[in-house]
């Protein structure tokens, strides 16, 4: 299995349009950016599948020069994980799209519902709700959603799993650091997991909600309401204990050493996954 990170940043992106802070200014020297979320996994036989349609679609297929996706996943209906799909227009003669059927509150539709109301024009893109929890084929992948916290909407994370070299891929979505213990227990001991983490703990004191869930040392795990912080992304990548782990959806309100240390991801990383890992 193959996994390329096409998109690593938050809904703005990192270098941000219009922004000359110190991590914007570091990316653009470095010639690294987080584009707008969204992870592409290819099988050996040449199948793959899309996790979310960044708004930056185009640049990252160019960009890395990976295979149009023969299927995908919607993890939630926001711009940066959704507005990107209408990229596929002439690209592709079909194309299914997964999300979860729960119905959610707020909307008073399921995200397969959104979808589908969205993006009715695009007769070869047809959309199909998927239960979390339930184990579903997409591309060749064994695909499960997993509920994770964003409110107020619903938001998945995912895992993914190659039948034939048995390697796995575990998303956390976007989410804040309360996820039930069931949906972990899905994601745990994958081979890699991508886990979110917004900003840095201590921008909490800023967040009008402030933070929350915090750990042994009183430092917030979640960022407001619906993310995480860097501290609560790696207490989760901890706790899923994956064989390795990466920081993604990180935003350019980092400063520049801690938004480009070691653990935390950059667009175009690939790993290729060998499957193995102790579940
Ligand atoms: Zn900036
Ligand atoms: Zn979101
Ligand atoms: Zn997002």
């Amino acid at each position: 299995m193959q996994v390329t990170l096409l998109g690593t940043g938050d809904t703005t992106g990192t270098p941000t349009v219009g922004c000359d802070c110190d991590t914007c200014e570091r990316a653009r020297e470095r010639g690294v950016e987080r584009t707008r979320f969204s992870v592409h996994v290819e099988r050996a036989s040449g199948e793959s599948l899309l996790i979310d349609f960044s708004p930056d679609f185009r640049q990252q297929f160019l960009r890395e020069a990976v295979p149009l996706p023969d299927a995908a996943v919607v993890t939630h209906v926001h711009f940066d994980h959704l507005d990107g799909l209408g990229n596929v227009y002439r690209l592709l003669d079909s194309l299914p799209v997964y999300a979860a059927d729960e119905t959610d509150p707020q909307t008073g539709e399921s995200v397969d519902e959104t979808v589908r109301d969205r993006y009715h024009y695009l007769d070869r893109v047809s959309v199909h709700g998927r239960t979390p929890f339930e184990v579903f084929e997409a591309a060749g992948f064994q695909v499960t959603l997993v509920p994770v916290v964003h409110p107020p909407l619903v938001s998945y994370g995912l895992r993914v799993d190659d039948p034939e070299t048995g390697a796995s891929l575990a998303i956390s979505g976007d989410t804040s650091y309360a996820i039930d213990e069931d949906a972990r227990a899905v994601l745990r001991g994958a081979d890699l997991a991508l886990v979110e983490g917004l900003v840095h703990a201590d921008l909490c004191e800023h967040h009008p909600a402030g933070g929350d869930h915090y750990d042994d040392e009183g430092v917030p795990r979640t960022f407001g309401t619906k993310h995480m912080t860097l501290t609560g992304a790696r207490a989760l990548a901890d706790d899923l204990d994956a064989d390795r782990s990466r920081i993604v959806h990180t935003a350019h309100f980092v400063p520049p050493e801690r938004a480009f240390a070691d653990d935390v991801a950059v667009d175009g990383e690939r790993f290729d996954l060998a499957g193995g890992a102790d579940d």
